[in-house]
């Protein structure tokens, strides 16, 4: 990609290429524009495409080098943005294991409603999502999964620890072979691989706590809707690149919401290949290329030239 300052417009060139500008319709008046996002020139054009082609693997970087630029064709498109930095709020029961850690009941008072908890707000049109422990709402109650046990059997042995062995099925020698069987040295069994012959497994709910310690969750979004406005153009580049292109910022006024205009350049490159005439544009500050057709493609891992 094209690095360093923006090229300045170039001035008394002799024969360079016919340039078409056509303005923002909504923002101030030509000049103004002009003047914060620079001309694109012929040499401009060529070295975005040049750098644009050799960062692509199956891109030939002959036609780059010897094309004949016929037209450049600028225009300065304006993108709008607001954005909405909301902040929403659910509650839910929820539980972890007990550690005997203090339990902070409704002993201790009431809960806050929703709302009325405090809690630190992250930067503005910054998303984020937090769980916060409501207070006053805890109890502890003993583990449903494993009734207070804080272990339960293991099902894949039923407790013994011990599995019938796969390789012979109890047998304890294979079939049509005198030879005892090698897995199991014979004695028909294995250990258990889902206890590693424990026979039972901790209680995952509880941990082997035993106890679970229940309490109301806070969950906080903060989200940021984004609604955006690209002005209207006839060229043909795609409206998804726009949308990501880097601007010149224009206007920006930040309270809850936040709104942005800014100039996004897009120049149409027609140029002379061999007989035929292509089309290719620059767009953003930073000189992006988006080539709908190009004279020599090849698909990777074909000839590099
Ligand atoms: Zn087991
Ligand atoms: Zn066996
Ligand atoms: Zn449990």
């Amino acid at each position: 990609m094209h690095a360093g300052p923006p090229v300045p417009p170039a001035r008394g060139a002799g024969d360079i290429p016919v340039h078409e500008r056509h303005p923002c319709p909504t923002v101030g008046s030509q000049a103004a524009v002009e003047n914060r996002v620079p001309m694109v020139t012929e040499e401009v054009a060529r070295e975005a495409l040049l750098s644009f082609v050799s960062s692509k693997c199956c891109y030939g970087r002959a036609a780059a080098g010897d094309l004949v630029i016929q037209k450049l064709k600028q225009q300065t498109l304006c993108r709008y943005r607001l954005e909405t930095f909301t902040e929403s709020r659910i509650s839910e029961w929820t539980f972890q294991p007990f550690t005997n850690q203090s339990v902070d009941g409704p002993q201790r008072g009431t809960s806050p409603r929703l709302w009325d908890i405090r809690v630190q707000v992250p930067p503005m049109f910054q998303e984020d999502m937090r769980k916060f422990q409501v207070p006053h709402s805890s109890l502890v109650k003993g583990c449903h999964k494993c009734r207070g046990r804080g272990r339960y059997k293991c099902s894949g042995c039923h407790g013994a620890g011990m599995v019938r062995c796969p390789s012979c099925s109890g047998a304890k020698r294979k079939a049509k072979q005198s030879r005892r069987c090698q897995m199991c040295s014979g004695s028909g069994r294995r250990r258990c691989s889902t206890c590693s012959g424990r026979g039972n497994k901790t209680c995952a709910t509880c941990k082997g706590e035993k106890k679970l310690l229940h309490f109301i969750q806070l969950v906080i979004v903060w989200k940021n809707s984004l609604f955006e406005f690209v002005s209207e153009h006839r060229l043909n580049c795609p409206g998804e690149l726009l949308a990501k292109a880097k601007g010149e910022s224009l206007f920006k006024d930040e309270s809850t919401m936040r709104q942005t205009i800014e100039l996004i350049p897009l120049t149409e490159v027609h140029y002379w290949y061999q007989g035929r005439t292509y089309v290719y544009y620059i767009y953003g500050t930073d000189h992006r290329v988006y080539v709908a057709d190009y004279p020599e493609q090849y698909c990777c891992g074909c000839t590099i030239i």
